[in-house]
């Protein structure tokens, strides 16, 4: 037990402890990197060791504190009960009244993005303003044990008139809380916002240590860890997740795209791959998009000739070699700018079909592929 259990980015463990020993904690922190690479999990891991009944810079896991905060490690439980309690069809007013806080001990509170479901669904889960000041008005509040923690997970989909209100809390902040936002990358935040945080970046963890996880948490077979550590890129909670089938198939979906793009079949069968895309909704279209990226990183690092090009997707090697061969890397980065105006686009709540038409015809119109070239 205790933060021994958290594998890899060890130097921001050792400077948490460190914090925690000195008695000279942080009124704020920010935890970046990408999803599931243990932002949120060592931020519990912090509220328990900061109110730990028996240790000081370390958590034991057992007190009755420990095992309270723990209950935050499976925040998907308390999500749904929380939106059962305020009311499954909650009207805008009430969810703002009555905001999403996951609070399994009275001193530490986890605020994530609320999936909240309206009449009329609000398609961006996001931490809304009533959550925001809730925290305003608890900040204050002595613990009733050592120090408060209020963990803010997904703090860039604060609108930024929210996170006004929350740059509030931060210039004037509560002696004995600590406030932990994590975000995917600090340009995702408000400059003032970073600027009054600790901010520590989570790298992505080795494959080994990935595939270690993942043959402690689940039962998958050899080769079926081998396969989700590698599609995961360094984020154990993805692979965690991850239906490694469903996720394999659509890095091959979005090879075939960008295959047929680059071949220039034009618009018909462009426009009906994606609008197979949009169809599905078991996927956000940031993950699609993240697929996409993932495939053009590699198709740049081969168009570039780099010598020994390190691959995100080894599976796919041979095809994305094939591939290579018949663009160059100005194709790559019409492509890449085209996913960005897409990615942008899904940020604003921009029709998911038209972004994508959008980006078929821009890649139909990219620099002309080796094929093209040769006719
Ligand atoms: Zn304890």
């Amino acid at each position: 037990m205790g933060f021994a259990e958290f594998l890899g980015n060890e130097h921001i463990v050792a400077a948490l402890r460190g914090a925690l020993r000195s008695g000279r904690v942080p009124h704020a922190l920010l935890f970046t990197g990408s999803r599931g690479v243990g932002k949120f999990t060592l931020a519990r891991m912090f509220a328990q060791a900061a109110n730990c009944e028996r240790m000081t810079d370390d958590f034991c896991g057992e007190c009755a504190t420990c095992q309270r905060i723990s209950l935050l490690a499976h925040p998907q439980r308390l999500i749904e009960q929380g939106l059962v309690e305020r009311g499954e069809s909650a009207d805008a007013a009430t969810v703002e009244r009555v905001p999403l806080i996951l609070q399994s001990h009275p001193d530490v509170w986890g605020l994530v993005p609320d999936p909240v479901r309206l009449k009329s669904p609000v398609a961006r889960p996001m931490l809304r303003i009533g959550q925001l000041r809730a925290v305003q008005r608890a900040a204050y509040f002595q613990p009733m044990g050592k120090r408060r923690v209020f963990i803010l997970d997904g703090a860039e989909t604060m609108r930024w008139d929210v996170a006004n209100v929350f740059l509030k809390i931060l210039e004037e902040p509560p002696g004995s809380a600590t406030l932990i936002l994590t975000a995917p990358s600090p340009y995702a935040l408000l400059p003032t916002i970073v600027s009054r945080c600790l901010q520590f970046h989570f790298v992505p963890l080795p494959q080994t240590a990935v595939e270690r996880i993942l043959k402690e948490k689940t039962e998958r077979k050899p080769a079926e860890i081998k396969l989700a550590a590698q599609l995961a890129e360094g984020s154990a909670g993805l692979a965690i997740e991850m239906d490694v089938t469903a996720a394999a198939q659509s890095r091959k979906n979005a090879l075939r795209i960008l295959e047929r793009a680059a071949q220039g079949q034009g618009f018909a069968q462009l426009f009906a791959d994606t609008s197979a895309l949009a169809k599905d909704r078991q996927s956000s279209i940031e993950d699609q998009i993240g697929v996409f990226y993932g495939l053009l990183t590699d198709l740049l690092e081969l168009t570039c000739k780099l010598k020994e090009p390190v691959l995100r997707n080894a599976n796919l090697a041979k095809e994305l070699e094939a591939l290579s061969k018949s663009i160059d890397s100005a194709w790559v980065v019409h492509a890449i700018a085209g996913f960005d105006e897409l990615y942008a686009g899904a940020r604003r709540n921009l029709n998911r079909q038209l972004g994508l038409d959008a980006l078929a015809a821009s890649l139909a119109q990219a620099p002309s592929g080796g094929l093209e070239r040769h006719f």
